[in-house]
């Protein structure tokens, strides 16, 4: 808690703990390359870069995007055809993917399952995921956070949220 109880802080805070918005986001260790693929979690600042740079979340390198945007494999949800409109305006947490990646991402990932691969043309900054870390209220699972918001300053964010806008359909690459 900041002294002034205003919101959440690091004791020891550095330059680019907080995002643009303000928001505080989590720590974590960086050894990129080392270690075995946890599939349950992204690394914060690598997510988060990704999502900016329109990176490819799992060579790093740049995303696929032709005139239907760039390229996103999703969790195929729940009766996906009965969703008037899905998935235009979607949540996600999940960064775009190369064409080799998305077939590779769709192999490996036990908790991606059989994607659907949509396009977005304008991916816009939503938000953040993560921990509202407030002293009146009873810690509740991680949620979605729309920059703005004024639990801002009591969030500590671990993805970046982008809302995939101008989205269309298409087969596996
Ligand atoms: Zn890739």
């Amino acid at each position: 808690m900041r002294p002034d109880r205003q919101g959440l802080a690091y004791r020891d805070e550095r330059a680019g703990e907080r995002d643009r918005h303000g928001v505080l986001w989590a720590r974590v260790g960086q050894a990129p390359g080392s270690g075995r693929p946890d599939y349950r979690v992204m690394h914060p600042v690598r997510q988060r870069q990704a999502m900016l740079e329109r990176r490819c979340q799992v060579c790093s390198g740049p995303a696929d995007r032709n005139a239907k945007g760039w390229l996103f494999a999703v969790r195929r949800p729940e009766a996906a055809e009965d969703m008037p409109g899905w998935p235009e305006g979607l949540l996600c947490t999940k960064p775009p993917v190369c064409r080799p990646c998305a077939r590779l991402a769709a192999r490996h990932c036990p908790y991606l399952g059989e994607p659907v691969y949509v396009r977005a043309r304008k991916p816009r900054v939503w938000g953040v995921f993560g921990g509202i870390f407030d002293p009146h209220l009873a810690p509740g699972p991680d949620d979605y956070l729309p920059y703005g918001h004024p639990a801002a300053p009591f969030f500590l964010a671990n993805q970046l949220v982008v809302e995939l806008t101008r989205t269309t359909r298409e087969p596996a690459p």
